[in-house]
């Protein structure tokens, strides 16, 4: 695994830039500290696009943060694919020019909630033959600025990249087959999510929105990122922990840090395996933190009030989906305050997997369930865009 990996931003960028770093940056030009709370509401709260627009400032200091290089910095929407369900894809281009995706997915996909809120979830199937048919979507103008009253209801979600690519290697995902370029700068992180929103006309913390760490990359592979990001989210955005959740593939170190943070997401564990021969074939970074040292962490990390870990379960035909590995991860997960959400493979044609058929999945999901373990499959989104799990790369395909 690549690991870390060093980043480079040219533009002075407002956005990721917490309070105390924005009142920095007035003070330094001889204004009044509550000019940095003023910048911070205009980047985050109300999302401005352009520095000329914050009208709660003087006009002269606009333009002299203008002239220091500075710009408000969100991220421009390359191309977005709409899916026949809602969801939508978006291609977002960063400073340098590189890409990551970001995806708006109008009911969610059920691994939003770690709450198990979503408990009248039915598994949709595997949509092979839907997926055969490749991409079928056509790119569409974005920008709908007109603010309608949403009709999404509390389950928009909005799933958000945190590294050009990804270092972890998982078999069965797309994602993978790039590496990773490079790790997203919190204002990146938050700045997909600010141009999301302003495509969609959402505006938090009126309207709801869940976020989930789970598009292109490793979060706990840039962890201090994603961390500030998240602070951004809470305090500038407006939206709260508790309709956060972050995946990891098991960077176990990290899970323990994520423990300790008063401010977090809720967790969700990329599992996939149900013991070490297996899941190390799959992911081979379990070669490094295994089973026993991913579910130790698991155990020991400090649940709040109500709060479950979740586990995620990608399910591949014939390789880890037999009712012998369900019972596998029964053994694994009983006794801990968990859910588990199974996902029947995306598929895609360079992957070395096929999607297993339907009641294999929903023998998988009785087993789980029998044994006490809340257990939801995740309805796939945007199939059809290559916009659902694992199907994420930088990609002009259309
Ligand atoms: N790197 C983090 C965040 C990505 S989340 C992690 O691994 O958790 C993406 C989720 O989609 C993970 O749970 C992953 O196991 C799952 N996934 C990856 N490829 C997939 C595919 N082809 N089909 C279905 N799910 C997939």
């Amino acid at each position: 695994m690549a690991g870390d990996n060093p980043t480079s931003r040219p533009t002075n960028c407002l956005l990721g830039l917490d309070l105390q770093e924005l009142t920095a940056l007035a003070l330094e030009s001889g204004q009044p500290a509550y000019r940095g709370q003023q910048l911070f509401d205009a980047v985050y709260r109300q999302r401005i696009e352009r520095l000329e627009e914050i009208s709660t400032l003087p006009r002269e200091y606009r333009a002299r943060l203008a002239e220091e290089g500075w710009q408000v910095g969100i991220p421009a929407i390359d191309r977005t694919f709409v899916s026949s369900d809602g969801t939508i894809r978006y291609l977002i281009r960063l400073a340098d020019g590189e890409t990551v995706e970001t995806v708006w997915m109008p009911e969610g996909d059920g691994g939003e909630s770690g709450d198990g809120s979503e408990a009248g979830d039915q598994a949709e199937g595997s949509d092979r033959e839907e997926a055969r048919k490749g991409v079928t979507a056509i790119p569409v103008p974005s920008r709908s600025q007109d603010k309608t009253a949403p009709e999404w209801g509390t389950r928009a979600t909005i799933c958000v990249s945190s590294q050009v690519g990804c270092a972890v290697n998982c078999k069965f995902c797309f994602t993978a087959l790039l590496g990773v370029k490079r790790n997203l700068e919190a204002g990146e992180i938050v700045g997909q999510i600010v141009a999301v929103l302003r495509d969609r006309a959402v505006d938090p913390p009126l309207q709801r929105v869940n976020i989930v760490f789970m598009g292109m990359g490793e979060p706990f592979l840039n962890y201090e990122n994603f961390m500030k990001s998240v602070r951004l989210l809470v305090e500038g955005v407006g939206i709260p922990e508790s309709r956060m959740t972050v995946s990891t593939a098991g960077i176990v170190p990290r899970i323990y840090d994520f423990g300790r943070e008063t401010m977090r997401p809720k967790l969700a564990i990329s599992l996939n395996g149900s013991n070490d021969a297996l899941r190390s074939e799959v992911m081979p970074l379990n070669r490094k933190w295994n089973i026993a040292e991913l579910m130790k962490a698991a155990r020991e990390f400090p649940l709040r009030a109500r709060e479950r870990i979740t586990f995620e379960y990608v399910l591949l035909e014939r390789v880890n989906d037999a009712p012998e590995q369900a019972r596998e991860v029964v053994g694994l997960v009983r006794g801990l305050r968990a859910k588990v959400n199974l996902i029947a493979l995306n598929p895609g044609s360079e992957l070395p997997y096929r999607t297993p058929a339907q009641e294999r999945v929903l023998e998988f999901q009785r087993i789980l369930m029998t044994a006490g373990i809340p257990t939801f499959v995740r309805r796939p989104r945007g199939r059809d865009i290559f916009a659902a799990c694992g199907q994420l790369k930088r990609t002009m395909q259309v």
